[in-house]
């Protein structure tokens, strides 16, 4: 070879390189990221897929995201197409986690590597890594918030309270009413909270698939047989913002909100755009901000690690057993937002904009 084809074959090895070993984004547009997201409904995994989508496109990975429309056989079937393409990644938010196994045992197979999203995938030893928040937390600054605006450490009391429940066959369900019950159990159990429906259990108070509609039946429910008789709700504990609306809605028919009549105080999570506009209206007391921007890095990054056969960095490696295995994981920090913090939290943040939220 003469001087000048070799410099020019070294100048062209040098450019697509990556020279120093570190990605770029021609590296890594041969690798497929496969995004399985339950759904559209609910704005916050919207947000979950842009921001992830936008963050692996930056790194220069090839993505494929798709949502299931709370389908379970939807959502398998996705995944199975993003097998066939040859993904060499994927991150499920599953819809039910206990309906992945038989499909991510074929992706495990093919030498995929998995992360779990927000939603723990049981019953599998497969899962990498599990990206989520701190779930028992979530239920924790719900309940609270309820026992802080209620002044239940004062002589203040008896008050009513309805408690509700996310989808059973979400493990993190399980982590929100837990959490809850933590703090509000010794209230309930003093006498100072008293659920006037008798409903006290999660089997009771559980809503299948987080469906708002069905939140909002149960409260009329609740209110023409319990709250017949002159009681008033004090406080809903609502473990998401689909399913607050749903019971403020519920609540409003029978003439909370108005008159003289104020709304109980309503818990919510997910700072959706919807429940950030009833927090400003003061129709929903609080939400729990869970930032998917923060959590779609920490997908990111475990997603790199598990490309370049590195240990990504998990903050839990005890709490999410899924029956096959204690599944490391890393927490985000959940945050209370409401009517005092919501500027600072969510505008500040660039969560939305102030006409977002008009
Ligand atoms: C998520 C919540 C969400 C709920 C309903 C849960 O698994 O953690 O943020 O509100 O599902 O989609």
């Amino acid at each position: 070879m003469s001087l000048g084809v070799f410099i020019v074959v070294l100048l062209v090895l040098t450019a697509c390189g990556g020279a120093d070993g570190s990605s770029n984004n021609s590296d890594n547009s041969d690798t497929l990221i496969g995004i399985s997201m339950p759904e559209k409904t609910l704005q916050r995994w919207v947000d979950d897929g842009n921001n992830m989508v936008e963050k692996f496109e930056e790194l220069g990975y090839e993505t494929d995201i798709q949502y299931a429309e709370n389908d379970v056989d939807k959502q398998v079937e996705q995944i199975e197409n993003m097998i066939v393409k040859g993904a060499d990644v994927l991150v499920v938010a599953a819809i039910d986690g206990t309906a992945l196994t038989n499909v991510l045992a074929q992706a495990e197979e093919q030498g995929v590597k998995i992360i779990a999203y927000d939603r723990l995938i049981m019953g599998t030893p497969v899962i990498d890594y599990y990206a989520t928040f701190d779930n028992f937390r979530v239920g924790e600054l719900q309940a609270g918030y309820i026992v802080d605006s209620l002044n239940l450490e004062s002589e203040a009391g008896p008050f009513n309270m309805e408690v509700f429940g996310g989808s059973p066959d979400d493990n993190n369900a399980n982590f929100f009413w837990d959490g809850a019950m933590s703090i509000l159990q010794p209230y309930i159990d003093e006498g100072k909270l008293v659920i006037q429906s008798g409903q006290t259990e999660f089997q009771q108070a559980a809503t299948m698939k987080w469906d708002g509609n069905a939140a909002k039946t149960r409260m009329e429910n609740i209110l023409s047989e319990a709250y017949g008789t002159g009681e008033v709700v004090d406080a809903v504990l609502a473990p998401n913002d689909g399913l607050a609306r749903g019971i403020i809605q519920a609540l409003k028919g029978v003439g909370y909100g108005s008159g003289d009549q104020p709304l109980p105080v309503i818990t919510g999570q997910d700072a959706e755009l919807a429940s950030m506009k009833a927090i400003i209206a003061e129709e929903q007391s609080m939400t729990v901000f869970k930032d998917t921007r923060d959590l779609a890095a920490v997908a990111v990054d475990m997603t790199e690690a598990l490309l370049n056969d590195e240990e990504a960095e998990v903050n839990d490696t005890e709490t999410y057993d899924n029956g096959e295995k204690v599944v490391p994981s890393y927490l985000v920090e959940p945050v209370v937002v409401d009517l005092e913090n919501y500027e600072e939290k969510i505008l500040d943040s660039g969560y939305y904009t102030e006409e977002e939220l008009q």
